[in-house]
């Protein structure tokens, strides 16, 4: 599958706000939106001219995609699939990222960033259930239990979790037993669970063209 492979701080820039792809380095002094808030390329320190309605509408469709790491195919269709499920697309579109497995295991502090969290996912080192799933965008279910292979749970990262608890505010749709690393889906997750500044509406609408 096609990936991006670029700057991942670039797409940051461009969207003017942090989608927190790096880990730790994201939340300090070295991130790239802080040290240089400009759009990048030649003319990112240019005058920023207003942005159309189509421009706004694109840019928060672009935002949701990257910060979650999913390409316009699949987002698209995440988009379709919205549509068809009952309540407001826009929402239905956030929580079924938000349900996406490489999200859950960044929200549970497995992974410092979706990114590394889609890693362990493709690398074998979760199991949902009892069994090893390593299809990032599968879409975890209430009573969904998460864990790590125990092999993996030796890893240095792992061991520090174990003894210092949870590194992140878990999302209250998810319990996490950091001892065990071991995570329950108590519920589905709502559009205030969401944390992300996206505007949802801008979304469907740049869809509805
Ligand atoms: Fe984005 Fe993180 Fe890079 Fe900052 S350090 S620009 S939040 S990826």
């Amino acid at each position: 599958m096609a990936r991006y492979t670029g700057s991942v701080c670039r797409l940051c820039r461009r969207e003017g706000t942090k989608l927190f792809l790096k880990g730790d380095r994201c939340y300090g002094p070295n991130c790239a939106v802080g040290k240089r808030p400009t759009p990048p390329g030649e003319h990112g320190q240019a005058r920023q001219r207003r942005r159309s309605e189509y421009g706004m509408q694109l840019r928060e469709k672009q935002k949701a995609r990257r910060a979650y790491g999913v390409m316009e195919t699949q987002f698209h269709r995440y988009f379709l699939k919205a549509e068809r499920q009952h309540g407001i697309t826009g929402e239905n579109l956030l929580v079924m990222l938000e349900r996406r497995l490489d999200n859950v295991v960044y929200r549970l502090g497995f992974g410092t960033s979706r990114p590394q969290a889609r890693q362990l996912v493709r690398h074998n080192h979760i199991l949902v259930n009892g069994k090893k799933v390593n299809i990032p965008s599968y879409l975890v279910s209430a009573n969904d239990v998460i864990t790590v292979k125990p092999k993996t749970a030796e890893l240095d990262h792992f061991k520090n979790l174990r003894e210092t608890g949870a590194s992140r505010l878990i999302p209250k749709w998810l319990s996490l037993d950091a001892a065990e690393l071991k995570a329950t889906v108590t519920a589905m997750p709502q559009r205030d669970d969401i944390d992300l500044t996206i505007q949802e509406n801008m979304i469907v609408e740049f869809y509805s063209r």
